[in-house]
């Protein structure tokens, strides 16, 4: 079974992958979690370069074909072997964050960065998305008080760029109804927690 979770800047998307990693294998499951971009050397090198904040010249087609790229080696390398052994894949971000930020906030569309990303992933869909919904005022502001935070290119953004991300979101969602399932991410993390498992779990049953 294939997990993403999706969501803006301060989604709270790491600390919930982690809880509910422990908690599926706790019911018995094997469980290997990753993150986009990154989650093997290759791709992690590819991130660094994408996320560098002296990288203010980096063109939008550019930054598409690099997360395409670190999202194809990481799939291969990592998480097509994974599924095929039986375990479940919880990974921090995959195709939709690339329609999201790089289809609609930067403007490139979602429909041609859905092509370049068909070309990379080459059929490898998630069996379920968990898309956790904040506004970008909420977000931020819970970035802001993270300490220790990796400062990234992506903070450099104004306001206006994450409202287009989540507007993306929103169309990302319109189109895979089936498999994209919103939570509110602006709830407690208890609650979000508890409701993101009630969708798992039932698509474990
Ligand atoms: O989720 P995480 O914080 O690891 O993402 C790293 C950065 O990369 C974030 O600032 C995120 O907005 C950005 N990103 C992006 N386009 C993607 C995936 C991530 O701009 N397709």
């Amino acid at each position: 079974l294939f997990i993403t979770i999706e969501g803006g800047e301060g989604a709270g998307k790491s600390s919930l992958i982690g809880q509910l990693a422990n908690i599926i294998q706790e019911k018995g499951n094997r469980v290997v979690i990753t993150r986009e971009p990154g989650g093997i050397p290759i791709a992690e090198k590819i991130r660094t370069v994408i996320l560098d904040p002296e990288h203010t010249t980096m063109d939008a087609r550019t930054e598409a074909l690099l997360y395409a790229a670190s999202r194809r080696q990481h799939l291969v390398e990592k998480v097509i072997p994974a599924l095929e052994a039986g375990e479940i894949v919880i990974c921090d971000r995959f195709v939709d964050s690339s329609l999201a930020y790089q289809g609609h906030a930067r403007g490139l569309g979602i429909e041609e960065v859905w092509q370049i990303n068909q070309f990379a992933i080459g059929g490898t869909m998630p069996d379920l998305t968990i898309y956790m919904d904040v506004s970008p005022e909420v977000g931020l502001e819970r970035i802001a008080q993270a300490p220790g935070r990796e400062i990234n290119r992506l903070d450099l953004e104004r306001l206006s760029f994450h409202e287009r991300v989540r507007e993306g979101y929103h169309l990302v969602m319109q189109q895979f109804p089936e498999r994209i399932r919103r939570v509110n991410a602006e709830e407690t993390p208890e609650r979000v927690l508890q409701a993101v498992v009630a969708i798992v779990e039932q698509r474990l049953s």
